[in-house]
């Protein structure tokens, strides 16, 4: 069972969720929790860095950052033991999970989870600090390192796949995963199921319900994931593998993103090399870009346009400046009033005419499309972020996804 940060805001929240990890255990449950820090307070921790130096050591920022999962674990635990219900809480590092060693974004390099095994089979509720994990060297040079934001997510697959658990659940602030924002589109649907790969698209285009890399890592280990309310008792949404996806004939959902900026490079050079003259120095700097349009060449010169994380703009622009002068482009625009929407869904693969549906849409309702990309069952525009919202609504409309699919309906009897 893993709480997100909303679910542990704070003593009452925390009480709360003691009181249901207190029932599922006396329902036959061996029960390990996950929790992430409360409310904001990761949030409140980079800011108290940021008040110090502009520039903090992400070795330092790493054990600062690790500290707000190390509170909610401990206060979990106390609320159990006030349950009279035997609990005992552990960082990453006890919980025996190691880590390639990268500040703020370390990846999972192993789990070896005998502590674990030990507390339960001691009778124990095991609630392990999330998002952090220990670098794989001797004892003495082991560094704490965190997993990325939303990391805790991605402790919770880890151990449900390193314990063979039954069920990975991830009790959070929504009912679980809707066709579409049901803030944005007031009829999206909760859907009872999704498959690995549809999640993993949702959650890469925009969807916050869970981190990209936690749902990856379910996929690789066959991890049974529930996403469900803290708050309310009733049925999530399982991420699983889909049985049924050769017979998707619909779009699953909606996602869109606003964390998107646009550069555009004007007159650049028609010669090979100049692309990766620009990219290679922007993935070396982590920058990760998304879709790419190259025009065709006029006249010995191009149109480039892309798009990066809106949050990465300033950086991506220092890098850029000095290639568009050297390479000898003649202009570099950005824009950062757009917006990501896509739709995903199996069917997509299954048969044709979702494009020409979903452009017809957008032109309906008099929205412009700058950027189109697909994956096989993805079909992403850039439009302007002051028309999101409309988008979504068109579009959830135009694909029916207030309906269940047809196949979805006959397996629910
Ligand atoms: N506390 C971390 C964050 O806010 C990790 C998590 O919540 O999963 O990103
Ligand atoms: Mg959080």
């Amino acid at each position: 069972m893993k709480f997100g940060g909303s679910s542990v805001a704070g003593a009452e929240r925390i009480k709360r969720v003691a009181r249901r990890i207190a029932r599922e255990r006396a329902a036959g449950s061996n029960l390990v929790v996950v929790v992430s820090a409360m409310g904001d307070t990761t949030d409140e921790l980079l800011a108290l860095a940021a008040a110090i130096t502009d520039d903090p050591d992400t070795r330092e920022l790493d054990v600062l950052l690790a500290t707000g999962e190390q509170q909610s674990s401990t206060l979990v635990s106390m609320a159990l033991h006030a349950l009279s219900v035997p609990a005992i809480s552990l960082t990453g590092a006890q919980a025996g999970i190691t880590t390639d060693g990268t500040y703020g974004k370390a990846r999972i390099a192993g789990v070896a989870p005998a502590r674990i095994r030990a507390e339960l089979d001691a009778g124990k509720v095991v609630i392990v600090a999330g998002f952090q994990g220990q670098s794989a060297k001797a004892l003495e040079l082991a560094e704490t390192t965190t997993l990325g934001r939303g990391g805790s997510d991605t402790t919770a697959v880890a151990l449900a796949a390193a314990l063979e658990a039954d069920r990975c659940q991830i009790f959070t602030d929504v009912k679980g995963v809707y066709t579409a924002d049901p803030r944005i589109a007031p009829d999206a649907r909760q859907l009872p199921v999704i498959g690995y790969e549809e999640m993993m698209e949702l959650a890469h285009q925009g969807a916050q319900v869970m981190q990209v890399r936690a749902v990856e890592l379910g996929w690789v280990n066959d991890v049974v994931i529930e996403v469900l309310s803290s708050f309310e008792d009733a049925p999530g949404t399982l991420i699983k593998e889909d049985p049924l996806v050769e017979q998707r004939n619909k779009v699953r959902g909606l996602a869109h993103d606003r964390n998107v900026a646009k550069i555009t490079l004007v007159g650049v050079p028609d010669k090979p090399g100049v692309a990766q003259g620009v990219f290679g120095p922007l993935a070396d700097a982590g920058v990760v870009v998304d879709v790419i349009v190259q025009n065709v060449g006029h006249g010995g010169t191009t149109d480039i346009s892309f798009t990066i994380p809106r949050v990465e703009l300033a950086k991506a622009k220092r890098i850029l400046e000095p290639i568009v002068r050297e390479l000898g482009f003649s202009d570099m625009t950005t824009d950062s009033s757009v917006a990501k929407v896509s739709i995903i869904g199996a069917g997509i693969q299954n048969a044709p005419g979702y494009a020409a549906r979903m452009f017809g849409t957008l032109a309906s309702v008099g929205i412009n499309i700058e950027m189109i990309s697909t994956s096989e069952i993805r079909i992403t525009t850039l439009i302007a972020e002051d028309r999101v919202e409309e988008a979504v609504r068109a579009l959830h409309a135009a694909f029916a996804l207030e309906q269940p699919e047809a196949v979805e309906a006959a397996a629910a009897g």
